[in-house]
């Protein structure tokens, strides 16, 4: 839901300049994926499962890299951050008194005719509806909306909680229904006291945390971006309440903004946009959307919410635990309040690679790239013979790579022609090619090319491992 006078408020030309996306269609993102194994349906052989997907051999290697770089950020760079790994399972009372149970929900209509289900605020027209006009009755009608497969009528909107729901122990009554987290950040509220406790942390203090969560999403779709087993990344930041939440909210948003950019995506297609106080989530005392220019329009990557005392109030009342903070300076018992930074692993790593994907024309052909920042990048350098006949350049490959291995992931591959293996390399983002050829065995020096500028360089055999990580911590510094 767009509001534009919001989003004029924080960046006054976030409507009028549009980068367009980085990609025209999001199908070569999908075909690109599926072909260098970044990311399968799930359960292909079967058919698929809708909004389910598997990462591939290159895709969980960014995937896992993007994982780091946010644990990197959120927690090793930051002396106030401690690191959680909360069940995916939790009491199913935490999610009552959370809100969860009876607002977790998306406004649901289905065609009277082809019984096809859509969030309403997914169907056409319907995209910039307030959440006061979402939750009118009369709405479907007042907008003349039908059904965008057979123009069927639809029913009015009805709530669909989006929990995901099993049994827990051998008998399945309503007792053992249990929950799939659709959060990460409960699993922080309940072991606020535990981590506070143990790690002795002083407020302002974070806790992060990265893991699956479950929804079970109307309208999933446009290839990872809405999928119903996903992976959050989530830091919690207990601060005083009022004024310190309001400035901590303030540091955080353009930390996190800026986190993306470090990363790699163009600046122009990230934008901010606050939530309109009928829009905020039954928590949220203010949300700001981190946004990107998908192929498919500007769509939230992160959220960043100031969540006042809500969640811990509500677990002290519903659990009868002191979730209190004692503050030894003033001597002041209180409740901490919440900003929280909510992010989606598959939609950082869905960002960052539709964001550096390249097409250029290179003597006449097309040359496809990833520019991925190296640290993102599934491997970070490729060792390549020249000539695959001559076992001792192919030896000299093989010993080059088991010792760049030892360090970062590395790759040998002999199976075409030099200029092929250097687009394949491009292609999926390997920021770095070493090269192996005849004069190597006379000089002891190969080639590093380097994947945007496709410079070549001689360095000495003994300097390659060297070259990478000085080129690695280059990146990283700066
Ligand atoms: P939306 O309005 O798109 O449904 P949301 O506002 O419910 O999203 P949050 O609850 O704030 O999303 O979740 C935080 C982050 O988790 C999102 O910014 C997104 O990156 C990620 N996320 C949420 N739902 C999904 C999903 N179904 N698939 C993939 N990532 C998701």
């Amino acid at each position: 839901m767009t509001d534009p006078a919001a989003n004029a408020d924080l960046d006054p030309l976030a409507e009028e300049r549009d980068p367009g996306p980085a990609v025209p269609s999001l199908e070569t993102i999908v075909s690109l994926s599926k072909r260098r194994g970044f990311i399968f349906s799930s359960s292909e052989i079967y058919g698929g499962i809708n909004a389910v997907w598997d990462y591939g051999p290159l895709g969980v290697e960014l995937k896992n890299n993007v994982k780091r770089a946010w644990w990197r950020t959120m927690v090793q760079e930051r002396d106030e951050i401690v690191g959680l790994d909360a069940g995916i399972l939790m009491a199913p009372q935490v999610w009552v008194a959370s809100g969860h149970v009876g607002s977790f929900s998306d406004p649901l209509v289905e065609c009277a005719t082809c019984r096809r289900r859509y969030r309403l605020d997914e169907l056409p027209g319907a995209e910039s509806l307030s959440a006061t006009d979402l939750a009118d009755p009369g709405i479907v009608e007042r907008l003349g909306l039908r059904c965008p497969n057979d123009d069927g009528p639809l029913s009015p909107p009805r709530r669909f909680n989006l929990m995901l729901k099993t049994f827990l122990g051998p008998v399945e009554d309503e007792a053992a229904i249990v929950y799939l987290r659709p959060e990460t950040a409960q699993g922080i509220y309940v072991n606020f006291r535990n981590v506070r406790e143990t790690s002795r942390k002083k407020i302002p203090f974070g806790i992060a945390q990265i893991g699956k969560a479950f929804r079970n999403e109307i309208s999933p779709g446009n290839f990872v971006f809405r999928m119903r087993e996903f992976e959050q990344m989530e830091m919690q930041y207990f601060v005083r309440p009022g004024e310190a939440a309001a400035a901590a909210f303030e540091e955080w948003l353009p930390r996190r903004r800026a986190w993306y950019e470090r990363y790699g995506v163009t600046p122009a297609r990230l934008r901010l946009r606050e939530h309109a106080p009928d829009e905020l989530a039954h928590y949220a005392k203010k949300a700001v959307d981190v946004e990107y220019r998908f192929p498919f329009g500007w769509k939230e990557l992160e959220g960043v919410h100031n969540r006042g005392d809500f969640d811990l109030s509500r677990h002290q009342e519903a659990s009868g635990e002191n979730l209190e903070y004692f503050d030894p300076a003033t001597e002041e018992h209180f409740i901490p309040w919440v900003v929280e930074t909510s992010a989606g692993a598959d939609r950082a790593t869905f960002t960052f690679l539709i964001d550096a994907y390249r097409e250029e024309e290179v003597r006449g052909e097309t040359r496809v790239s990833l520019a991925l920042h190296p640290e993102l990048a599934p491997y970070k350098v490729a060792v390549l013979p020249l000539l695959k006949k001559r076992p001792e350049i192919v030896e000299l490959c093989h010993r080059i790579k088991a010792d760049l291995q030892r360090d970062v992931m590395a790759v040998y591959d002999d199976t075409a022609s030099i200029g092929k293996l250097y687009r394949r390399q491009d292609e999926i983002g390997t920021p770095w090619c070493i090269t192996v050829d005849v004069d190597s065995l006379e000089d002891g020096a190969v080639t590093i090319r380097d994947r945007d500028s496709m410079a070549q360089e001689r360095i000495p055999v003994a300097g390659v491992k060297r070259a990478i990580l000085d080129r690695l911590e280059a990146v990283r510094a700066g």
